[in-house]
Formats: C-alpha cells, sequence, structure tokens
C-alpha cells in the first residue's frame, strides 16, 4: 500500500483525485493523510468525497475515511468495471472533476461507459464544462481515445444544479500515440463569449467589450450567452484561442460587487500570456493532460510556466508509476516544454 502525504505541492483535491485515478489505472493501493492538509478547511468536502465514491464504484474498491470532512482515505482496488454511472456531488463542486478522476479506469475497461453528474459546471477554481468538451476531450482524441461530452444544464457557484454527460468508448485505449503538442500551427481565431444567468445582460456585454479592447478581438469575435435567470445567478468569461491543430479556452468568473472590466481583465492576461508565449498549452490544460500522457506513451507539450498543480502532477504521479519521467524546460519569453518519458 502507498502512502501518500495529501499536503505535497499543491496540498488541495488534485492530490487526491490524482490519486484514486491512478490507484484505478495501476491496480495499485495506497493510503492518503492530512487529505486536502494545505487548505484553511481541510479534509473531503463534497466534489471530493463524490470523487472517491465514484472511484469506488468504477473500481469495485474497498475503501474508508469516505465521510464528509475526513483527513485520512484509505482505497484499495479490486476490478475496474465500465457501465452506466450517476453522481450527484449536492453543492457547485466540480462535476467534471468527478468526471476526470475515473476517466482513465473507464477508458481502460472491458465495456463502454455513460457518467451522468450534478454538480458545479462553471464554478471557480475548476475546468469550466466548455474547457473540458473543446480542450480537454479533443487533447485525448488526439491520443486516439474516444470521449465524448454533453452539457444537460450549466451549474454555477453557489447554487449548482449542473447536469453533465460523458460517453466513453474504451476501444482506442490499448494502441494510444504520443502526444506532441510543441507547435499547433498559427492562430486562426480569437473569440470571447460571456455566459449570464439570472444577471444583468450588460454586465456580460461590458466583459466582452473590455475584452475586445484588450485583444484587439474584431466585433463579431464576441458574444453574450443569455442562460434562463433561474439557473443563476452565475456569469462566466471565456476567451477560446483557436490554433491550426488545436484549441485552448480561457476562463474568468464573475462575483457579486466585481467589476465587469476586472473580470475581463484576469481572462485577458491569461489570454494574452498564452498568446505572447506562442504556445498551445495553457497552464490548466497542462496540469490535466500530464495524467494521460503519463498511463500512456508519454509525449511533449509547450506550455506556460508550470504551476504548482502541474509540479504536484509530476511528483506525484511517478509514485504509481515508477517508470514515468518529466523534464520541464524553460525556453525563455515565457515558453516552456514538459516532456513525459
Ligand atoms: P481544493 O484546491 O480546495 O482542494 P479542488 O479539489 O476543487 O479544491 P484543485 O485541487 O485546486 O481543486 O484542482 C483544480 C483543478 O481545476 C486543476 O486541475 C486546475 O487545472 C483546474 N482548473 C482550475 N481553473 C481552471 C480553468 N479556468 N480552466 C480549466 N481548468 C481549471
Amino acid at each position: 500500500m502507498l502512502n501518500i502525504d495529501g499536503r505535497q505541492g499543491e496540498g488541495g483535491g488534485q492530490v487526491l483525485r490524482t490519486s484514486l485515478a491512478l490507484s484505478l489505472a495501476t491496480g495499485t493501493p495506497f493510503r492518503l493523510d492530512d487529505v486536502r492538509g494545505g487548505r484553511a478547511k481541510p479534509g473531503l468536502l463534497r466534489q471530493h468525497l463524490t470523487a472517491l465514491r465514484a472511484a469506488a464504484a468504477v473500481g469495485d474498491a474497498e475503501v474508508t475515511g469516505a465521510e464528509l470532512g475526513s483527513r485520512r482515505v484509505s482505497f484499495s482496488p479490486r476490478a475496474l468495471k465500465g457501465g452506466n454511472y450517476t453522481f450527484s456531488i449536492g453543492s457547485a463542486g466540480s462535476a467534471l472533476l468527478v468526471v476526470q478522476t475515473i476517466l482513465p479506469a473507464l477508458l481502460l475497461a472491458k465495456e463502454p461507459s455513460t457518467v451522468r453528474v450534478t454538480g458545479g459546471t462553471h464554478a471557480p477554481m475548476a475546468p469550466p464544462f466548455d474547457h473540458f468538451a473543446r480542450a480537454f476531450v479533443p487533447a485525448l482524441a488526439r491520443m486516439g481515445l474516444a470521449v465524448e461530452a454533453t452539457l444537460h444544464r450549466h451549474g454555477f457557484f453557489p447554487a449548482g444544479g449542473g447536469d453533465v454527460e460523458v460517453h466513453v468508448r474504451p476501444e482506442g485505449a490499448g494502441r494510444v500515440s504520443r502526444f506532441e503538442a510543441l507547435d499547433d500551427g498559427r492562430v486562426t481565431a480569437v473569440r470571447a463569449r460571456a455566459l449570464v444567468a439570472g444577471i444583468r445582460p450588460r454586465v456580460g456585454w461590458d466583459e466582452v467589450t473590455h475584452l475586445a479592447e484588450a485583444l484587439a478581438l474584431p466585433r463579431d469575435a464576441v458574444g453574450v450567452d443569455e442562460l434562463a435567470p433561474e439557473r443563476g445567478p452565475g456569469n462566466a468569461v471565456m476567451v477560446e484561442i483557436e490554433r491550426e491543430r488545436s484549441r485552448e479556452i480561457v476562463t474568468a468568473f464573475g462575483e457579486k460587487g466585481v467589476p465587469a472590466k476586472k473580470v475581463a481583465d484576469a481572462a485577458a492576461e491569461e489570454a494574452r500570456a498564452l498568446l505572447a508565449a506562442d504556445v498551445p498549452i495553457g497552464e490548466h490544460l497542462a496540469d490535466q493532460h500530464l495524467l494521460p500522457m503519463a498511463l500512456g506513451r508519454g509525449g511533449e507539450i509547450a506550455t506556460v510556466a508550470p504551476s504548482l498543480h502541474t509540479t504536484t502532477q509530476m511528483g506525484l504521479v511517478p509514485r504509481f508509476l515508477p517508470d514515468v519521467r518529466f523534464e520541464a524546460r524553460d525556453e525563455g519569453r515565457g515558453r516552456f516544454v514538459i516532456t513525459v518519458r
């Protein structure tokens, strides 16, 4: 049984999710102490508990510590089972992070799967549905992995109530290709879109107008999606950077009392960093995609400076996959290359 320290690196839910994903994929049991030990309010929150329960269901696992607030967890998977699963987080905790926890296992299972998760789909500090479906899933597809995602309902912070469905067809998992994203071609389009639900649409228009100015976007490259008011309150703004061979999405979330310009500035700054470094993979996609790369045949990505989430993955993954090696190289002017062998 591997002993994992929940305070390492980023010290949050990622250490649990990565350990669960890798335990399922490798069959290695683990014990996690000091769960989310780097957080002001440590222990399992609803999103993490749902991820743990989801992993236990998919891996027919023996589990201890599966309670809200738990600071010690053990997990011993027995066998992977694909099929139909439904999980409910019961808060705005991220539905996509629950999906990412079990996705590698479902890709390794014998049968196809359909997973339905209710919870947050557009909440801060987690991948919004659009990033998952339009950046992460296409990156998996480039490796030969077949995943499809549908958004049935948006779920914002704090209400949650979003609804996501993911189909997984495992047949390609036996012959995945190396993932190479060093140069995905030139930027072919940059677009900005605001989501508003139950708040004045004007807020969304202010955000995309600021973004259009900050990033010198043409008028027809920006828009606002007005969702049913009862889904809110909620607001997010997304910048999509399309290249010849891939796409990245940068997101900032609106909050009560935070001016539209400030939200737009946060998205513009992250988008500018990506465009200036001229790299296809952003900070978040980098930390999320290292795991499928490590479980697959490795590869190389050009990205921005590795975040603490990314370096945490680089430290944790080899605990379960001792043959995997990571290397991050600073190529100057904001461009970093991460190699997975
Ligand atoms: P805590 O940190 O409180 O334990 P958590 O488990 O929800 O909470 P983290 O462990 O911090 O979260 O992991 C957050 C994950 O969400 C990371 O993989 C990060 O890359 C991803 N993420 C955060 N913001 C975005 C974003 N704007 N776009 C895409 N992915 C994001």
